[in-house]
């Protein structure tokens, strides 16, 4: 019988070839058939795993072999601290979508600002992370994807936020006349011919959540272009993009007449997100 430190070195030595993080890798993966924190791993490095454990867990390297994200292996990954559940007809929450989250926050925080839509919440994690830190706006979030929109309510229910409200919808096509203080957006953005999607995790996620056309454009433009029909007076339009698209989402939204257009840096200092106002006349 295997313990738990010779364990995690004969994996890490298997996913060394496959995994940039092939240590980490291991542990998540171990945590997940033990149910257990990372620190139990550290204090308890000599104990026996079980047959079963063994079993799955080495049934888990050979996913993460294979090329499979751990977040869909082990079907959840942590966004703003909260555990989300994923699947692949979702995009992997990432740390750079942490900006809207951060931007939206100081807008909301203005008492006024009580309405908020997300178009193409995938996971949830947006508009359910915002509708849990502001429990006095109401959320609408859309998606296109049935599969998507399921997965995003049982984030809903699991973190049991009560002012959100899905709506199945093509951008912009099915909701109703109202108007928003706040739309935000993290849209598919990367251009089809983009060499990454070959490469790593985004291998496995849905296309449609990741590319658009016109250089990954297409869809900021068809959102750009109606979203100022749903905001209230300065009402703010915030769409997150690709590092190199800052010039080109600020041209789109000087073309549709919003104001006041930043953009604004994430983390590891990518320009990632583009907001701009409207005036309604
Ligand atoms: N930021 C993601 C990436 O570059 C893309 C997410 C998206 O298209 N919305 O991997």
């Amino acid at each position: 019988m295997t313990d738990i430190q010779t364990a995690l070195s004969t994996a890490t030595k298997l996913l060394k070839k496959t995994s940039d993080s092939a240590s980490l890798d291991t542990e998540v993966l171990l945590c997940h058939v033990l149910n257990k924190s990372r620190s139990h791993l550290r204090a308890w490095p000599e104990k026996k795993l079980q047959e079963k454990d063994k079993q799955q867990f080495l049934q888990l390297i050979k996913q993460r072999q294979q090329g499979l994200p751990i977040a869909y292996i082990i079907g959840s990954r942590e966004f703003w601290s909260r555990d989300f559940k994923v699947n692949n007809q979702v995009l992997i929450p990432r740390p750079d979508t942490e900006l809207l989250i951060e931007l939206s926050l100081r807008i909301l925080a203005d008492a006024q600002k009580t309405s908020l839509l997300d178009l193409g919440t995938g996971s949830g994690i947006v508009g359910i992370t915002l509708a849990a830190e502001r429990p006095n706006i109401d959320v609408i979030a859309t998606d296109l994807s049935v599969q998507a929109l399921t997965i995003a309510k049982e984030n809903a229910a699991t973190h049991q936020i009560k002012n959100i409200h899905f709506i199945q919808s093509n951008w912009f096509a099915q909701i109703p006349g109202l108007n928003f203080d706040l739309i935000v957006s993290n849209p598919p953005y990367i251009a089809n011919n983009d060499p990454h999607l070959s490469q790593g995790d985004i291998r496995f996620e849905p296309k449609s959540a990741l590319t658009s056309d016109e250089q990954g454009l297409s869809d900021i433009k068809k959102i750009s272009a109606q979203a100022h029909n749903f905001l209230t007076h300065n009402g703010t339009l915030a769409i997150e993009h690709g590092f190199d698209q800052q010039k080109a989402v600020q041209t789109i939204f000087k073309s549709f007449n919003y104001h006041n257009i930043k953009t604004h840096s994430d983390l590891s200092g990518n320009p990632r997100v583009t907001t701009g106002q409207w005036k309604t006349k």
